[in-house]
């Protein structure tokens, strides 16, 4: 990416080089605190980091922007990829330019939730399924517990992990159920 980039933030200011960590150049504005990674220079972090302890201790807030932005490779709109931690953000990829952008605070974000060293597995179809399976399944429990009380669902858990570790499991239920 030799040429110019300006970043579509309000100020639209032109992106320029930056460290995202020791190793880990990006394209940053300085406007809007968003950055443009590569994910080719990313992965030979990654790969040479001595140390990819990023976890910063600084007070931070993400501030994901609710819009898609164009990529500033192919001018397409990136994909949106959610992290899938609390508070949950959004990281914007565009696979066919290997570029992620991500808003201020977001680095910092995927660093706190131990993401940082798994920005590839993020941009992934696995992981986005995963993640709207486990909102699926918290979901549901949610429900069950409004339906049923807390103490209710936590002994059934506790009850069902139990029996799950039971080699004889199938018979213990059917006894259960027999009332023997
Ligand atoms: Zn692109």
């Amino acid at each position: 990416m030799g040429t110019r980039t300006f970043c579509n933030c309000q100020a639209q200011a032109e992106l320029s080089r930056a460290e995202l960590a020791p190793g880990l150049p990006v394209q940053q504005c300085e406007a809007c605190g968003g950055v443009l990674l590569g994910m080719p220079d990313y992965r030979l972090w990654r790969e040479r980091a001595v140390s990819t302890d990023v976890a910063g201790q600084d007070a931070f807030e993400v501030s994901d922007s609710a819009a898609a932005r164009a990529c500033p490779g192919c001018t397409r709109l990136m994909q949106r990829y959610r992290v899938g931690v609390t508070p949950d953000f959004r990281v914007d990829h565009c696979p066919s330019c290997q570029l992620v952008w991500l808003d201020k605070g977001e680095w910092q974000g995927l660093a706190q939730a131990g993401l940082a060293t798994r920005l590839s597995e993020v941009v992934s179809v696995a992981w986005q399924r995963r993640v709207q399976s486990d909102e699926l399944r918290a979901r549901r429990e949610a429900g069950l517990r409004s339906k049923h009380g807390d103490a209710c669902i936590d002994e059934l858990k506790r009850v069902r992990e139990w029996l799950d570790a039971q080699p004889k499991r199938e018979e213990l239920i059917a006894l259960l159920r027999a009332g023997w």
